[in-house]
């Protein structure tokens, strides 16, 4: 069945056709590693996860690489303002950049585990790519590309008739409207392919190059690496929505100038998790950590179940109570799936019903209602199992590794578990831990752990 995918380049939904035989190249813009990931970074991780999974679903082998922005990524979109590596380093009392980016490069693969996307393929380093990026940039230069300014090495986007086309930027307006901020620049749109260490201060992370001391601007590290492990010419490339206009716009004209191609067949983007009406943001106030969700009594699936509800292409506004919609409706697909017994087979109409709606652009909504018209459906209970099992390749929920605690622990430990569920969800510390204590007396032990509150009998 033919899978149909939203490309922002063309600005339509469109055929997918693996541009070669082996394997679907599929490069994904990973975190920047000075913090922690915030549940809206990680919708837009899931979201390429359930591409992965539908690519696979439809028989594609697939090649995803992700990498870790851990140098070069400056407060501003635009090429001013510090490196956010180094404030994190300065906001966290000095403690060093390199070790900082360990910590949270951690963090975010533990996230990615807890909410179930699949391993990708290959995990690359900006600070681990640096000679193919110079490499990169010395072969835009030689082509007539770039320019020096006092502070770095930039690219020209004037020598591009179509720069700008994937945003469909107003080329005039901008030029019209930013004379000010330009400094050096010749352009609005011009931008950094490398910047030089301030001379009156050493930088923690700092590299010789053919130009001078200093580092590489964010954007040529994807250039670099998607070249290098796919191809200059690969299949998808995926971020989310902010990645239009400016990073995935500059990453295109750099491909352009160094191999004549846009880089990636399709360009897909995930929109933004909203909080109140604002977009998520790490330097926000208002940031949620998966860990956040966990400590409030939710299982990151919870979490994933309410991402599958809404389509990829429209911003979810979070709220605790869609949450609290989530969990409970995973619930009730968990409790039914764990009652059906194994044996059936997988039902051929459904499971095509099913294909028709995720080739639909990811249509996960819609699959999922159809799965709720499954459970509700006629088939035998065996035979639901088995293509909910097969379903969830694509849903990534799971299912198969939940049982219910009350198969195992006494109702009475059970009773006494659930009141302390919602002692934390009211935040009453104080009775949430006296209550494990007195399960703990018990024999049964709680842990709050990555995938979320479990209990078990002390072993
Ligand atoms: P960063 O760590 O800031 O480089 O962002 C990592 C990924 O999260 C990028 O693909 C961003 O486009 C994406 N992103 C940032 N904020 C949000 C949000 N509020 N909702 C969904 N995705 C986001
Ligand atoms: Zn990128």
């Amino acid at each position: 069945m033919q899978l149909y995918l939203y490309d922002t380049w063309q600005r339509e939904t469109r055929a997918f056709e693996p541009l070669n035989a082996e394997y679907v190249g599929l490069y994904c813009c990973g975190p920047t590693v000075y913090d922690y990931a915030h549940i809206g970074n990680l919708r837009t991780y899931m979201f390429e996860d359930t591409l992965r999974r539908v690519l696979e679903f439809n028989g594609f082998s697939v090649r995803h690489v992700v990498n870790i922005t851990d140098v070069g990524h400056l407060v501003s979109d635009g090429d001013d303002g510090e490196d956010k590596m180094e404030r994190g380093s300065r906001r966290a009392g000095g403690e060093s950049a390199w070790v900082l980016a360990d910590r949270y490069t951690a963090a975010f693969q533990v996230d990615m585990r807890a909410l179930n996307n699949l391993e990708p393929t290959l995990w690359c380093r900006a600070t681990e790519h640096i000679a193919e990026q110079i490499d990169f940039i010395a072969n835009i230069e030689a082509k007539g590309f770039t320019y020096r300014t006092t502070d770095g090495i930039y690219f020209d986007s004037s020598q591009q008739d179509d720069y700008g086309y994937l945003a469909r930027l107003d080329l005039a307006g901008l030029q019209a409207g930013s004379r000010v901020e330009m400094g050096e620049k010749h352009h609005p749109t011009d931008f950094a392919l490398w910047k030089f260490s301030p001379l009156d201060s050493q930088r923690q992370m700092e590299w010789n190059s053919p130009w001078g001391r200093g580092f590489p601007g964010w954007h040529i590290e994807c250039s670099a690496m998607s070249s290098k492990y796919l191809s200059p010419w690969f299949d998808i490339h995926c971020g989310g929505e902010d990645h239009v206009a400016v990073h995935h716009t500059n990453e295109i004209a750099q491909s352009q100038a160094c191999h004549g191609t846009r880089a990636a067949n399709f360009w897909m983007h995930g929109y933004f998790l909203q909080l109140d009406n604002v977009k998520m943001s790490k330097s926000g106030s208002d940031f949620l950590r998966l860990q956040t969700v966990i400590d409030r009594g939710y299982d990151p699936m919870a979490y994933r179940y309410l991402n599958l509800s809404a389509h990829y292409r429209k911003q979810l506004s979070f709220s605790w109570e869609a949450l609290d919609s989530a969990q409970q409706a995973l619930m009730r697909l968990r409790v039914s799936y764990f009652g059906w017994p194994q044996g059936g087979e997988v039902d051929q109409a459904f499971s095509e019903a099913f294909l028709r709606e995720v080739n639909q652009d990811l249509n996960t909504p819609r699959a999922l209602a159809l799965v709720w018209s499954l459970v509700k459906g006629s088939l035998s209970n065996a035979d639901k199992k088995a293509t909910l099992r097969h379903c969830d390749q694509v849903l990534g929920l799971a299912l198969d590794s939940w049982q219910p605690v009350e198969a195992i622990i006494p109702a009475e430990v059970m009773a006494l578990f659930e009141t302390r569920q919602a002692a934390r969800k009211a935040k009453n510390w104080q009775e949430a831990d006296a209550l494990r204590k007195r399960i703990l007396e018990l024999g049964y032990v709680i842990e709050d752990g990555e995938h979320g509150v479990t209990i078990k009998a002390v072993s």
